[in-house]
């Protein structure tokens, strides 16, 4: 098969050439044909994949509708039946009206005073509505066998701090107040003067909590963001909030409260001078605001059109509202994950794709292994810190070994009281872990989900069922190609163990410096260089007016980076192992490579509307997808190499300039 035969099938570029833009070679076809749909603001394979898991869940759900006593777990199969259909049941919906929204409005309203406001907030964040500040229980850096209370900055209703301040988001700050003031008018029954005070009210405050929100640089900071703090020294930093009333509204006991860990202890200081200054019943407004923002996709159709207006056509630039079985489908996957996964994983989950990924995931630990034991950067010292930690990497693949219990929860055809009591029952779920031992089994992401994570605390690498498909995975795919696909996958979550906040836990997941001074300065010394490349990197169709930020995105860049070389690695022992004498053909080798940097291209294929693009920009850690194909191969030897590149050529970077890290 020729290349361009092959490469115009498959909606590359053959007139783009590699050595200039491997992203537009491998996807410019597709890049200017394809028509992103209406409902959506972005896609790509990865969108492709998630496509396919939507309608696979899709079809378990309709099988739970048909028979509510089908399945392994019958009483599970009613729930997401249940669920479901009440959800789909837009009349009932309609003829509902507000009144689903009464009980939680009359809790903000009922609240007479601070204190009894503390204890309703509480409550509500127990329920689903998110509160001035968050949390959530994760290990202990500084003790990763226990659970602790992480407590983090929240309340806004915009993505982040950076849209109330920077004067490139003023547009949609003043869109979003417009929004507000829309919505409360149609969701409370205010007068359209009313809601427009009460817009500006929310608005003023939220600029105020966001003034003491650490931005996004700040707060990737594993060290910066470590603050065990005691109770009493908690109570000191939010002097004047009513925490006891808050902790008894979310169901917060004292035996919870061994361990706390404050990401932001400044902003909890911001925000107590603001709870404490700022009018009771501007706080209502606001908390009445924060209600109806949770609860607008379950309501009326008046409502939830509302909604998308602005968080889906002004935030993202997408078209159209996604069919309302979509959204049902994410309804009952957000609510009961874990009963649609057994099913997922019997129908679409072989058992040899487990096999074939351990073998893998194996070949990746040991490239990772020859390549951090010949890194000549780093000393000897060091580098028997880093093999241990590589050493004591836990991969889980496909599904977990235990199932999430739904049995206490109940279901009823009130959707919002059903997304209330689910919300509460995972908020207790997760509180019950303080104070108990580490459940290593946990995942953090369904089977069902496209995605993969590196966690930390467990020093882990996660792979859903989902993502184990083409273009990333096939168990008949060539060696080349599950190497540049999912093999670099694996090697850039790897790779977050290794980047510039994942580098700073040990392989048991303690938040501890294992570096000496002088490899942490060559470490550094390359992770700067690289986030200078990145700086310099702005998307073509912006114009050249927007930038990448490389602080932001360095981990990711580094998990990228790391991943394609170490994919490389192990793609090579791969072809030795299979050589007959171990001795590979160079020109064998060569045309593998040239493969596996297609894959490579391949999987980032994906475009994005302008409006996305620049939110993904200002709040997104990964780099934009034309950069993770070519700001990272034109770093890698291999990539000059087996395509020819040249000075002068637009990937071409000189040798000194190249950073290779791990
Ligand atoms: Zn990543």
């Amino acid at each position: 098969m020729s290349a361009p035969h092959h490469l115009a099938a498959a909606g590359g570029d053959p007139a783009v050439r590699p050595q200039d833009d491997l992203f537009r070679h491998v996807n410019g076809g597709w890049l200017r044909e394809h028509v992103i749909p209406a409902d959506r603001a972005r896609d790509g394979e990865f969108h492709r994949l998630r496509d396919e898991a939507e309608l696979q869940v899709r079809a378990i759900v309709d099988d739970a509708v048909a028979d509510p006593t089908s399945g392994p777990v019958p009483e599970e199969t009613a729930k997401v039946a249940t669920l479901y259909a009440a959800f789909m049941d837009e009349d009932a919906i309609e003829a509902a009206g507000l009144e689903p929204l009464r009980a939680d409005l009359d809790l903000v309203t009922g609240a007479a005073d601070r204190a009894a406001l503390a204890g309703v907030m509480g409550a509500l964040q127990r329920t689903g509505v998110g509160g001035a500040f968050g949390l959530y229980v994760d290990t202990d850096s500084d003790d990763p066998t226990a659970y602790a209370l992480h407590l983090l900055q929240s309340g806004l209703g915009l993505p982040d701090e950076a849209y109330y301040r920077e004067e490139q988001h003023a547009a949609t700050l003043a869109a979003y107040e417009a929004f507000v003031a829309r919505q409360l008018a149609l969701a409370t029954g205010r007068s359209s003067d009313e809601a427009a005070e009460a817009a500006a009210v929310v608005v003023a405050l939220e600029t105020r909590l966001a003034a003491g929100h650490w931005d996004r640089v700040r707060d990737r900071d594993a060290v910066a963001t470590h603050n065990p703090t005691t109770h009493t020294e908690l109570a000191t930093l939010l002097a004047g909030f009513d925490l006891a009333a808050w902790f008894a509204g979310i169901g917060i006991t004292d035996a919870m409260l061994e361990r706390i860990d404050v990401r932001e202890p400044d902003y909890l200081t911001a925000f107590a001078a603001a709870w404490g200054e700022v009018d009771l019943e501007e706080w209502r407004t606001w908390l009445t605001w924060r209600v109806v923002r949770s609860r607008a996709p379950y309501l009326t159709r008046a409502v939830v059109a509302e909604n998308f207006d602005f968080y889906g056509r002004t935030l993202t630039g997408a078209q159209e509202m996604r069919e309302r079985w979509k959204r049902g489908v994410g309804l009952v996957e957000g609510a009961l994950g874990d009963a649609l996964a057994r099913l997922y994983v019997d129908r679409h989950f072989p058992a040899e794709n487990k096999e074939r990924m351990d073998e893998l995931v194996a070949t990746l630990t040991e490239a990772y292994r020859r390549s951090i034991a010949d890194l000549e950067w780093m000393g000897a010292d060091t580098r028997a810190r880093a093999l241990e930690k590589l050493a004591a990497f836990t991969p889980k693949i496909g599904y977990p070994v235990r199932w999430l219990d739904y049995s206490s929860l109940v279901i009823t055809s009130d959707v919002v009281e059903s997304v209330r009591v689910t919300s509460a029952h995972e908020t207790d779920r997760e509180l019950r872990k303080l104070g108990g031992p580490v459940d290593r089994d946990e995942w953090f992401m369904t089977p069902q989900t496209v995605n993969a994570y590196y966690n930390p605390g467990m020093n882990e690498i996660v792979f859903p069922a989902a993502i184990l498909q083409p273009p990333f995975f096939s168990p008949d795919a060539s060696d080349a190609a599950n190497y540049g696909g999912i093999g670099a996958v694996i090697g850039h979550e790897i790779g977050h163990g290794f980047d510039d906040q994942g580098s700073r836990y040990d392989g048991a997941g303690r938040l501890t410096d294992w570096w000496t001074e002088q490899d942490r300065t060559e470490f550094e010394a390359r992770t700067s260089a690289l986030v200078a490349q990145y700086d310099a990197l702005s998307p073509a169709q912006l114009g050249g007016s927007h930038h990448v930020n490389g602080a932001l995105t360095i981990g990711e860049n580094i998990g990228d980076l790391g991943g394609l070389g170490i994919a490389i690695k192990a793609y090579r022992i791969a072809l030795a192992a299979a050589a007959p004498d171990g001795v590979v053909d160079p020109e064998v080798e060569r045309a593998g490579l040239r493969e596996l940097f297609h894959t490579w291209g391949l999987i980032w294929r994906t475009k994005s509307r302008d409006e996305e693009s620049i939110r993904l920009l200002s709040v997104d850690p990964h780099s934009p997808e034309e950069f993770r194909a070519n700001a990272v191969v034109r770093n890698v030897d291999e990539f000059a190499d087996v395509f020819d590149v040249k000075p002068g050529d637009a990937l071409w970077l000189d040798p000194a300039e190249r950073v290779r890290i791990w």
